[in-house]
C-alpha cells in the first residue's frame, strides 16, 4: 500500500491506461514466474482437528492478474484467503507477497503491506453514511488530530467522491449504509478497500446477492480495478467467471484440481465431475 495515500497525492482511480495485451486476451496470460508474481502460495496446509481443509496447495498470481478461484462448497477457498490475509495460521507452507513472507505477520501488518480482503458477507458501518464509511477507511484517517485535519480537506472529499463514482455510489454518499441494497453494500465495501490502494485484493463471492445488472456493472468494475493491481476472486457464477477471469484455479478437497483459462477448466472432465456437472 502506498503510505502517501493519506496525504492524498495519489488518486484512488486506477490507471485509465489501455489494457495490456494479456488483459485483452486473458487466455494468453503467461504463467506467473517467481519474478513477475505478486503472490506466491507454497505448499500451504492447514488442519482443523486433523482434517486438512487446505492441503499442500501452491499457486502464483501475476501482477495485474485477475484470478478466479472456483470449487465445490467446503473445497477450502475461503480458508485459503484466510491464510493469505493472516486470519488463519497455516500448519505448513508459506505465502509470499512481493517476495515477502506473510506467514508470521499479523492481519493489520498484512493490510499495511497492501493486501485488502473482502469477506463473504458485507461488513460496513450501517449507522454511518456512505461518505463516512469511505472516510474512516482512508489510511491514517484515524486519531483525533488527523481526523480533524481530514475533515477540512477538500482533497479528502474529492477522494471520497472519486471512489464513490468508481463503485457506482456517487448518488448515495449521504445515505446511511444500512439503507443500501445488499449489492450496494458489496460495492461500498469494495470502495472502502480501494480507497486504501491495495496492490492485491482478495474478494470472497463479491456478487452474491446481486441482481443481473449489478453483476454486469461489477464485472466491469473488477476488470477496471485489475489494471494496476492483482485480484483473487472466489466466485460460483460461471457466466460471471468467464467474463472476468484471466485464469481460473479449481480447488477440490483443499487441493488444486485444475488451472488455466475458464474455457480450459470448463472442459476438464475432473472439473465437470466434482463441480460443474452438479
Ligand atoms: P469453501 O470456502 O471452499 O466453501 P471453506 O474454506 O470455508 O470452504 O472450508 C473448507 C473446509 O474447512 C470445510 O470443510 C469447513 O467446514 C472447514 N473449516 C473451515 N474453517 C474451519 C475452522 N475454523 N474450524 C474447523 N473447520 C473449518
Ligand atoms: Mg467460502
Amino acid at each position: 500500500m502506498n503510505p502517501q495515500a493519506a496525504t492524498l497525492s495519489h488518486s484512488v482511480v486506477p490507471s485509465e491506461a489501455p489494457p495490456s495485451p494479456a488483459q485483452t486476451s486473458p487466455a494468453a496470460l503467461a504463467p506467473a514466474t517467481a519474478s513477475d508474481s505478486v503472490l506466491q502460495v507454497e505448499g500451504l496446509t492447514v488442519s482443523f482437528d486433523g482434517f486438512r481443509a487446505v492441503d499442500d496447495l501452491s499457486l502464483q498470481v501475476a501482477n495485474n492478474e485477475l484470478r478466479v478461484i472456483i470449487g465445490p462448497n467446503g473445497a477450502g477457498k475461503t480458508t485459503l484467503l484466510d491464510m493469505i490475509c493472516g486470519k488463519t495460521r497455516p500448519t505448513a507452507g508459506r505465502v509470499l507477497f512481493k517476495g515477502q513472507d506473510l506467514t508470521r505477520l499479523a492481519e493489520h501488518q498484512i493490510v499495511r503491506l497492501g493486501v485488502g480482503r473482502k469477506f463473504q458477507t458485507p461488513s460496513v458501518y450501517e449507522e454511518l453514511t456512505v461518505s463516512e464509511n469511505f472516510e474512516i477507511s482512508i489510511p491514517n484517517a484515524h486519531g483525533v488530530l488527523s481526523s480533524l485535519l481530514f475533515k477540512r480537506s477538500d482533497a479528502v472529499r474529492e477522494l471520497i467522491r472519486t471512489c464513490a463514482e468508481e463503485v457506482f455510489l456517487a448518488d448515495a454518499l449521504r445515505q446511511k449504509a444500512g439503507r443500501l441494497s445488499h449489492g450496494q453494500k458489496q460495492w461500498l465495501e469494495m470502495g472502502m478497500l480501494l480507497i486504501q490502494q491495495p496492490d492485491l485484493l482478495l474478494l470472497d463471492e463479491p456478487v452474491a446477492g446481486m441482481s443481473p445488472r449489478e453483476r454486469e456493472l461489477t464485472s466491469e468494475l473488477l476488470q477496471r480495478i485489475a489494471r494496476g493491481r492483482s485480484l483473487v476472486v472466489i466466485e460460483h457464477d460461471m457466466d460471471f467467471v468467464k467474463r472476468i477471469a484471466h485464469k481460473v484455479t479449481v480447488l477440490h478437497q483443499g487441493r488444486v484440481l485444475a488451472e488455466g483459462s475458464a474455457q480450459h477448466v470448463q472442459a476438464d472432465p475432473r472439473v465437470i465431475d466434482v463441480y460443474l456437472g452438479h
